[in-house]
C-alpha cells in the first residue's frame, strides 16, 4: 500500500479522536455555564467524531494494517463563550474537511482507489458537518445579547438527537 497514503489515514484517525476530545473540552465548557442544550449538542457531536474514527481504523484493519494511534492534541479555545465556540466549531469542521480533501488527491495520485471509494462519503459527511455548525452559529448571533432568545436557542440545541 502507497506510504504516503496509510500515513495521511493514520493522521485521520488521530484528526478525528483530537476532534472528539475538543468537543468534548467545548460540551463540558458549555455545561459548566449551565448552557446545557449546546452542551448536549457538542457532547452528541463528540460521540460522532468517535464514530468517525472508529471507520477509519475499521477500514485500517479490513486493508491489513495495524492503526498507529498517537497523542492526541487539543487546542482549547480560550474563549469560552458560546459564541467563540460556536466558531470554532464551524472553524475546526473546515480543518477537517481540507484534510480529507488532501487525503482524498493523495489516494487519486497514489491509485489508491478502494481508499478513494471509502473516502467518498466523508466527503460528503464534510458537507453536512460544515452545514451543521454554520446552523448553531447563525442561531448563537441571532440570539445575540437577548436572554429569552438565548434560551429559546438553546432549547433548540438541546432537541438534538
Ligand atoms: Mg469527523
Amino acid at each position: 500500500m502507497n506510504q504516503e497514503v496509510l500515513q495521511l489515514l493514520n493522521e485521520q484517525v488521530n484528526l478525528e479522536l483530537a476532534s472528539a476530545y475538543l468537543y468534548y473540552d467545548m460540551s463540558t465548557a458549555m455545561k459548566s455555564q449551565n448552557v446545557n442544550g449546546f452542551a448536549h449538542w457538542l457532547a452528541l457531536q463528540a460521540h460522532e467524531e468517535i464514530e468517525h474514527a472508529e471507520k477509519f481504523i475499521h477500514f485500517l484493519l479490513e486493508l491489513g494494517q495495524e492503526p498507529e494511534l498517537k497523542t492526541i492534541a487539543l487546542e482549547r479555545p480560550s474563549d469560552r463563550s458560546p459564541l467563540a465556540l460556536a466558531k470554532a466549531t464551524l472553524a475546526h469542521e473546515k480543518t477537517v474537511t481540507e484534510s480529507i480533501l488532501n487525503l482524498r488527491k493523495a489516494a487519486l495520485e497514489a491509485g489508491e482507489q478502494a481508499v478513494e471509494i471509502f473516502l467518498q462519503r466523508f466527503v460528503s459527511e464534510q458537507v453536512e458537518e460544515e452545514s451543521n455548525a454554520r446552523d448553531v452559529l447563525d442561531l448563537i448571533q441571532l440570539a445575540g445579547d437577548d436572554a429569552s432568545a438565548k434560551l429559546r436557542v438553546d432549547a433548540i440545541l438541546a432537541s438534538r438527537e
